[in-house]
């Protein structure tokens, strides 16, 4: 038996209020959540949604940057015009979650802020230079993920948007596990005026980046620039989907179809 109760706050202070419980959960999009539930595998005695928030589902331009609000879900980023014409990549990743019912439910925040090691997010949040708004305060892309399915975030703190530099130049690729459409390997590659970036998602136990591929395409932006550039196996995911050599080859075979395809 589930032994929670449903809360349905209106408003940010009555959620943080609500997560002054320790075993309080939010819920967003539940995609992850609710089978986490069904296996027994979380049991809050509390479960927080935030749909009822209206705050929190927001597209909107904020000068150099767009801002996208914790609960906005993959297929709205998706079909964003504000999206499209600030960032096509990131509008084109979100495109490539999951399926119709999971782009319908999933939102920006539960994936950012779940840190699933195969998540698209991470790799645009990081590549991109984002930075995560929180009911707190802001935390940059690169001090937010911290590990396998862990992040930055404190017990208490609700992330509530994310603030991505327009950046024209950018392309995401990923290679989907064809079951799940998770990333066995996703790279992101985003070059702007401050320099180039490489995000990679699902090799690892977390988002990456990849500081010799950075450095090579700084020089050059061409896929020829890292093309004989190795990735280490060390630390790479090793399973049932791909061994950590094949992950390794394909970061580079990845990262070099994101240069080509920004071009
Ligand atoms: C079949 C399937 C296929 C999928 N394929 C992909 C894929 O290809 N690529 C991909 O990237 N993802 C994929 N996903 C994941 C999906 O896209 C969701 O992003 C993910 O499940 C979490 O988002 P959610 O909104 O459902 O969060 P929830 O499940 O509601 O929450 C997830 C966690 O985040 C916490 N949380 C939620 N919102 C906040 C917030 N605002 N502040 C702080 N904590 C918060 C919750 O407490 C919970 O711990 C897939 C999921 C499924 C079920």
């Amino acid at each position: 038996m589930y032994e929670f109760e449903y809360q349905k706050p209106a408003s940010l202070d009555d959620v943080t209020r609500l997560l002054g419980d320790e075993d309080a959960k939010l819920v967003a999009g539940g995609m992850t959540l609710i089978p986490t539930l069904k296996m027994r595998l979380a049991k809050p005695t509390q479960l927080i949604d935030l749909g009822p928030i209206p705050a929190l589902k927001r597209i909107s331009e904020d000068g150099d940057a767009v801002m996208i609000g914790a609960m906005t879900r993959h297929a709205d980023v998706n079909r964003s015009d504000v999206v499209k014409r600030a960032i096509p990549a990131l509008a084109a990743m979100a495109g490539m979650i999951g399926d119709p019912a999971v782009r319908n439910r999933g939102t920006i925040g539960g994936s950012i802020a779940n840190n699933d090691p195969a998540a698209d997010y991470p790799a645009a949040v990081v590549a991109l230079n984002a930075s995560v708004r929180t009911n707190k305060r802001e935390i940059a892309a690169d001090q937010f993920f911290t590990g396998m399915f862990e992040t930055a975030l404190q017990p208490g703190e609700i992330l509530t948007a994310v603030r991505f530099p327009k950046v024209a130049q950018a392309n995401y690729q990923k290679f989907r596990n064809p079951a799940s459409r998770y990333a066995i390997v996703g790279v992101f590659v985003a070059k702007s005026p401050a320099g180039v970036r490489v995000a990679v998602t699902g090799a690892g136990p977390s988002v990456f980046r990849q500081p010799e591929m950075e450095a090579a395409l700084s020089k050059s932006f061409t896929p020829d620039a890292i093309k004989d550039i190795q990735i280490k196996q060390d630390g790479l995911n090793s399973d049932i989907h791909a061994s950590a050599e094949y992950r390794a080859h394909l970061v580079n075979v990845m990262a070099r179809r994101a240069v080509q395809a920004c071009a």
